[in-house]
């Protein structure tokens, strides 16, 4: 047997009992078909034709509730080629110059912006004002600031704002969030978020401060403050953070190569966590209480994620994070659907409030309070 079918068998009964999403689920290998889906379909613009950018356009021809119709790049020669690739018409193609006539296209839902951290605020702003749909990825922007000026403006236009939490749809983080959520880990005291990589090319963008608001932090840091949120399920009330340059040539002042940082909840648990430009192999979560574990290695990358607790492995099929990820969205955008964890501007600014306080216990070597 399959262990997908096992998989099915064995979590069916419980998934009704505790709704555990459709998309965990899925259909077995064995069933008909599954009927052609005839509901709403969110018509999404790709801003930033980069790396993540083709990353998602990809993931998302396998998506049901969300499909790719138009894109937003500077570079011509891109735009073409995504138009013969996914069929997208001349009519729905702009440049950063030129996108606010987004206003006059009925065609299009929402713009999912794809570009440098440091473009998000005002790109979502334009978007927002051309009354779109607006989809952020991480960091939703570079400071707290910018991040509340953007859920100003989408309110104002009354369109929603998400970021690309792709993390908070994936099949294995929901379940030990549910693990801890029905007391199997019993009181959790103690999360460790390990998240970094070797970053490369050292003129890239994600190592300008203009760009990228900061380095590691902003980067693949955010996986574990966010992931800390998550997994503990409180809100974070004190931060206390290290910096380690070990080559400042790289990671010019305002980039951070390593910070390790501590975060202090209103139960006591406590979060350690260490965000790096500068390892490989690092993308572990584990949460701890006192009648449980659970560990996710590897915890965020594109999968598959892998997870285990002190009564075994979670045996869940892998999914395409960014396929799930933009059904879901269509369905919070669509047809007002309440994710299991929020993927809403607020969300973003919680994020950016905590690196805000990193950086600032950084600079001041103090434990700084946190109110979110
Ligand atoms: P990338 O460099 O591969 O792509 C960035 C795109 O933005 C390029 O097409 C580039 O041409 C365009 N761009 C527009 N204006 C630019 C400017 N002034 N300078 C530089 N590039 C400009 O980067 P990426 O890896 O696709 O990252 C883009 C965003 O996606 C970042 O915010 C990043 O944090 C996020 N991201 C998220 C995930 C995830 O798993 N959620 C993964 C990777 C990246």
């Amino acid at each position: 047997m399959s262990s997908r079918r096992n998989f099915l068998q064995k979590i069916t009964a419980s998934a009704i009992a505790l709704q555990i999403p459709d998309f965990v689920l899925g259909a077995p290998e064995d069933a008909s078909p599954q009927e052609p889906y005839e509901g709403p379909v969110l018509r999404v613009a790709i801003m930033g034709l980069g790396s993540y950018g083709n990353r998602v356009a990809g993931a998302m021809q396998s998506s049901q509730k969300a499909k790719l119709v138009g894109a937003i790049s500077g570079t011509p020669s891109k735009l073409r080629d995504w138009q013969s690739k996914y069929g997208i018409p001349e009519k729905n193609c702009y440049n950063y110059e030129n996108f606010d006539a987004l206003k006059d296209n009925p065609d299009i839902d929402a713009v999912y912006i794809i570009t440098p951290n440091a473009l998000h605020k005002d790109q979502a702003i334009r978007v927002a004002n051309a009354g779109k749909h607006v989809i952020c990825e991480k960091p939703m922007s570079i400071n707290a600031k910018d991040g509340q000026a953007m859920i100003d403006a989408c309110k104002k236009n009354n369109v929603k704002l998400l970021v690309g939490y792709r993390m908070h749809f994936e099949p294995k983080t929901l379940e030990i969030i549910r693990r801890r959520k029905e007391g199997e880990l019993g009181k959790v005291l103690f999360f460790q978020g390990l998240c970094g990589f070797i970053i490369g090319d050292p003129t890239q963008w994600r190592l300008k401060k203009e760009l990228a608001g900061g380095g590691a932090m902003m980067d693949i840091g955010i996986y574990a403050i966010n992931g800390a949120r998550y997994m503990i399920g409180e809100e974070p009330i004190w931060v206390t953070a290290q910096e380690t340059k070990t080559n400042p040539e790289k990671f010019k002042p305002g980039v951070d190569e390593t910070i390790q940082f501590q975060l202090g909840f209103p139960s006591g648990a406590v979060a350690s966590c260490l965000s790096t430009y500068s390892l490989n192999n690092l993308d572990r979560f584990f949460l701890n209480g006192d009648k449980g574990f659970a560990e996710m290695l590897p915890s965020t990358g594109y999968g598959p994620i892998k997870a285990r607790t002190n009564k075994g492995e979670l045996d869940y099929p892998h999914v395409t994070h960014q396929t799930v990820q933009m059904d879901e969205m269509a369905g919070i955008i669509l047809e007002g659907k309440k994710p299991i964890v929020p993927v809403d501007g607020e969300e973003g600014l919680k994020d950016l409030k905590i690196i805000d306080a990193i950086f600032l216990a950084v600079k001041t070597g103090k434990k700084v309070p946190l109110k979110l």
